[in-house]
Parts: structure tokens; sequence; C-alpha cells
């Protein structure tokens, strides 16, 4: 028998918050990005294994690692400016 089992990743959106980035120096829009890797068997995903939240640049792409309370600050911040 053949077990086929891995992992697959998963990004959502959570929000877009504007402030300057900290490797094009320019003030655009940046990507708050929650990505979760999900234990797969036959290709069907199980159980997340691991989480991890990061903002994007939406000009140079350069990535910054958030921990789940900066996240959640960045998600309240965008909220409350709605
Ligand atoms: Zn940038």
């Amino acid at each position: 028998m053949i077990l086929l089992f891995g992992t697959r990743a998963s990004e959502t959106l959570l929000t877009v918050v504007a402030f300057v980035c900290g490797f094009c120096g320019r003030d655009v829009p940046q990507r708050v990005v929650k990505l979760v890797n999900r234990f797969t068997l036959f290709f069907v995903p199980l159980f997340p294994v691991s989480t991890r939240h990061f903002v994007q640049c939406s000009n140079c792409g350069g990535t910054t690692a958030l921990s789940r309370e900066q996240a959640d600050n960045a998600m309240a911040w965008a909220a409350a400016r709605r």
C-alpha cells in the first residue's frame, strides 16, 4: 500500500496597511498575510502543522516576519481606520 502524505501551504490576506517599507523606503500598501502549512494525506489537508504571519511590501515584495500579536494589532489598526 502506498501512503501519500505531505504538506500544503495556503496564504490568507488578512488586511492591508500602509507604512514606509523598510526595504525600499516607500510609503506604499503592505499586505498582512497569514501562511498556514497543513499536513495532507492523499492530497487532503487534515490539520495545520505551522502558522506564520508576515507583512509583504506591494512595491518591492520584501517580507518581514510578524508575531501573531503584531498581525492582530495590524488588523485592529486597519479596522479602526475604516
Ligand atoms: Zn518595499
